[in-house]
């Protein structure tokens, strides 16, 4: 048939054939899409075959920072995990919610940022157990990971984190952003250093991190990772257990 030898018939003609098809420039680079919402407990990606990649945040919730933070990664549907203080979860609960309630995770980072392993078996539960029902009071959910604050684990916290059904989560990339505070530094950090399910340890109360999150998540989606929440990527973890196993051995 050649072409053009068709006419269109009926009514049902696509109508608009004098005004242009393409959108103008937008300040909103995103039409809204109809999504599902997401399901925290079920991975929406399969992490066995997936670049997948966590994005970690320490020492928060704060009202300055986080809720940047919570914008940026809604508007790349990114998700990420929360390792956050007692103290702070207890002050803005809202915020714990609203970043459970966005498909992202919410962790114990102890109750006020103590070391874990300067304290007795039953300090330590203690310390965490009160950040805990702080954490789960706000998100309305069950918090199954924890991250000692500075890293300082050793056996007494293994036997009070197992006790209280978390798995320690530690890092593979330190940024340091605490300390550099330089936007560029952060992300080139984490961008160079990011691989399959890799984990990354940034701190949500610093401005100078927020300001490095939004190039670093397009950074990483062009070359393909999947950033998950850590339980999306390590599936169920263990009690008492270290994470990533590099740490398996260190303070004892
Ligand atoms: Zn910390």
């Amino acid at each position: 048939m050649p072409p053009g030898a068709g006419t269109p018939s009926g009514s049902g003609a696509p109508s608009g054939s004098g005004s242009t098809s393409q959108q103008p420039p937008s300040e909103t680079p995103d039409p809204p899409t109809p999504t599902p919402t997401p399901t925290p407990t079920k991975p929406a990606v399969d992490c066995k075959k997936s670049k997948c990649f966590a994005l970690t945040f320490d020492d928060g919730p704060s009202p300055d920072t986080t809720p940047q933070l919570l914008k940026i990664l809604k508007k790349h549907k990114a998700k990420a995990t929360f390792f956050q203080l007692g103290t702070l979860a207890k002050e803005y609960p809202e915020l714990v919610k609203e970043i459970h309630d966005m498909g992202s995770e919410v962790a114990n980072h102890s109750w006020d940022h103590d070391s874990l392993d300067r304290k007795s078996v039953d300090g330590a539960y203690e310390d965490m157990k009160k950040a805990n029902e702080a954490i789960e009071a706000g998100c309305g959910c069950k918090v199954t990971l924890m991250r000692p604050p500075y890293g300082a684990t050793d056996k007494g916290v293994d036997k009070a984190t197992k006790k209280l059904g978390l798995a320690q989560i530690l890092w593979d990339i330190d940024t340091l952003d605490w300390d550099t505070h330089d936007p560029y530094d952060i992300r080139s950090k984490v961008v160079h250093s990011a691989g399959k399910n890799r984990i990354a340890l940034m701190h949500d109360i610093h401005q100078t991190t927020i300001d490095a999150v939004d190039e670093m998540i397009e950074e990483l989606y062009e070359d393909d990772f999947k950033l998950v929440t850590v339980s999306e990527m390590l599936g169920d973890t263990v009690p008492g257990k270290r994470y990533p196993k590099s740490w398996a051995s260190y303070g004892n």
